[in-house]
């Protein structure tokens, strides 16, 4: 696929891609740097690609599967994994006694690996409540976990203040 990159000082907020004749069109910020930008459009084309997968309540069941299969030896049990419209919830939550995650329907935009640390985070949550030493550890074994949270840090920023 035939990238163009298009800089704009006066961009500040988001980069946003658009399939133009067949070509993507990349409009970023001037600021960001290029391997940002360059980790930035390999997701973008990855979603342009799978912009069919649907984000709904199923695909969390089974992302959330997935995950504990892969880096919780599949031990874990929740009762629901649904997404969830309340704002005070910024990424998702955990209920420990419940066993009941939600997870923000703000990140049904954002790329799947992103999603994937934050439905790590609150599986973590089924084992540990808080956020310690332990807690940390379980994270830690998403390998994109630092990433993750620097990307989300990075698109709660950008977000526009209104
Ligand atoms: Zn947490």
């Amino acid at each position: 696929m035939e990238v163009i990159i298009k800089r704009s000082n006066k961009r500040k907020k988001t980069i946003q891609a658009r399939m133009v004749g067949g070509r993507m069109e990349v409009l970023a910020p001037s600021y960001i740097s290029d391997a940002a930008l360059q980790d930035h459009i390999a997701r973008l084309q990855a979603r342009l690609v799978k912009s069919d997968v649907p984000r709904n309540d199923d695909h969390l069941q089974a992302r959330a599967s997935h995950l504990n299969k892969k880096y919780f030896h599949g031990v874990l049990k929740w009762s629901s994994i649904t997404y969830s419209t309340r704002q005070e919830h910024r990424r998702g939550s955990c209920n420990y006694t419940t066993k009941t995650i939600r997870i923000s329907n703000r990140l049904v935009g954002l790329p799947q690996w992103v999603e994937d640390y934050v439905i790590v985070h609150e599986l973590a949550h089924l084992i540990e409540p808080n956020h310690g030493k332990r807690f940390k550890a379980l994270v830690r074994k998403y390998p994109l976990a630092e990433r993750a949270i620097g990307y989300l840090m990075a698109a709660e920023a950008m977000k526009p203040s209104t």
